[in-house]
């Protein structure tokens, strides 16, 4: 719930910063209350200005894991910063870090580390075109790669929220070499396939699509994209920068069991510090420079304090294996959420894949974007503000941060599996449905809320 200090802070920074805001998501635009600022976290909790505390569902976007501030990660972020930043010079780390991604990711044989997501996709597109020669790329309705040029192409995330069909500045000859399919649906790329398969450069994924709000790919979805690939002679890029590391130790290819040309990571493996990643088969990668012809380059890549952040965090994943309990916790929180649905009268379908999901206001079932779109975006943003504590009908000292969208995923995190956090949530969450059911008038329909895996 928006304070004073919270108020404060965003008149000042709307003297300086476009919006207030540095990632347009921020701004809470789409659930109608002043955005929070962040001021300290801990495990499973945020705080805001105004000293409140919150259950962390957002986890920075899914880019923490392990929960805020955790001591191994600190350790190691304090370590390396006192020999120092940056040196512009290659680092003993990022081979470390590299070795422990190659070690979880098969399909990789070598890599790079960039700053961002968006970098990483970009920069896996260029070495598809200039590896295969050709200019297209396919990608899907809802789908989003970050925010370059061509792939804001009917985009999710940040687009969806705001209802904007692509962005203004991009050129419909940059446009035009995207080609949109439908997710979840093979006869599109198919089409598409038979049209203008010696064009395609790539076939462009999230296997599981994590920016229209959480809709897991049907297995034989992925896999046909596999065959497409095979059969016109262009590259399978899995977009794994939220499911890398989150939805298994090898990502979204170890769950479903498919091998990508060319993966994208990003998120979880700089520790919650920017970064990126992408990597693949050997004869692919030893295109780019300075190996090869396709140019891509960065001052502060595979920088040494977020290559020591994201290894500290995939060496504590890959000890532990989180993974399991994580997909139970999360299962046993949607099923929770779905049976407080029921019982107040809210139809809602869940989309979830281990620890990452979506409460979509709509009877489902959610399995591509034009499904997602008919969930009920005023329903969710009362929902969020029930969540936070900032409904009058729901008075608590604490509340629970989701994503301030009806198109994005929240997210489980190890911190999330002690002390009945997700008994919580659950709590909070029935009680924000409840508050959601009409005062007068007839009580609707009870749904058949789901849960989908
Ligand atoms: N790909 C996917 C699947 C993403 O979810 C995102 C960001 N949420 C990006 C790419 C872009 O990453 P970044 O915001 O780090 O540029």
């Amino acid at each position: 719930m928006a304070g004073r200090l919270n108020d404060d802070f965003l008149r000042r920074a709307e003297r300086s910063i476009v919006g207030g805001v540095n990632s347009p998501v921020r701004a809470f635009r789409a659930v109608g209350i002043p955005p929070l600022f962040a001021v300290r976290g801990k495990g499973p909790y945020i705080y805001d200005a105004d000293g409140r505390r919150y259950i962390d569902h957002l986890m920075s976007w899914g880019a923490i894991i392990l929960g805020h501030a955790p001591p191994a990660v600190e350790a190691a972020i304090v370590r390396a910063t006192r020999r120092g930043t940056a040196y512009g010079l290659s680092t003993p780390i990022e081979a470390e870090l590299a070795e422990v991604i190659k070690s979880a990711f098969p399909s990789i044989e070598l890599l790079r580390l960039v700053n961002s997501g968006t970098e990483a996709v970009m920069s896996a597109v260029r070495l598809a075109r200039g590896y295969t020669g050709r200019s297209k790329v396919v990608k899907f309705e809802g789908c989003y790669h970050g925010h370059s040029d061509g792939l804001l192409a009917r985009a999710g995330s940040g687009l969806a929220t705001f209802g904007l069909p692509d962005s203004a500045g991009v050129l419909p000859s940059f446009a035009a070499e995207t080609l949109v399919a439908r997710y979840n649906d093979l006869e599109s790329v198919r089409a598409i396939c038979d049209e203008q398969g010696d064009k395609i450069a790539c076939i462009l994924v999230e296997p599981v699509a994590g920016n229209m709000g959480v809709v897991p790919a049907r297995p034989d979805f992925l896999a046909g994209l596999r065959q497409a690939c095979d059969r016109i002679g262009a590259l399978l890029i899995f977009d794994e920068v939220i499911t890398g590391f989150r939805v298994a130790w090898g990502g979204a290819q170890e769950l479903y069991g498919i091998r990508a040309d060319l993966t994208t990571l990003g998120k979880i493996i700089g520790g919650g510090l920017p970064v990126g990643a992408f990597g693949g088969r050997r004869e692919i990668m030893e295109r780019l420079a300075p190996l090869g012809d396709v140019y891509q380059a960065g001052t502060l890549a595979g920088n040494p304090v977020v290559a020591s952040a994201g290894k500290a965090v995939l060496e504590l994943l890959r000890k532990d294996k989180p993974y399991e309990a994580l997909n139970l916790a999360a299962e046993r929180l949607t099923q929770a959420v779905a049976a407080s649905a029921d019982s107040a009268g809210m139809p809602v379908w869940i989309g979830r894949v281990g620890s990452m999901f979506t409460v979509f206001f709509t009877e489902g079932p959610v399995t591509d974007y034009e499904s997602a779109r008919r969930a009920n975006p005023e329903l969710y943003a009362d929902f969020f503000r029930a969540m936070l504590g900032s409904n009058a009908r729901v008075e608590r000292s604490e509340g629970v941060l989701l994503p301030p969208s009806q198109w994005e995923a929240a997210f489980l995190g190890t911190a999330h599996l002690r002390n009945d956090i997700v008994e919580t949530t659950a709590a909070h969450a029935a009680a924000a449905l409840e508050a959601l059911r009409p005062p007068d008038g007839p009580v609707p329909r009870p749904s058949r809320a789901r849960g989908a895996i």
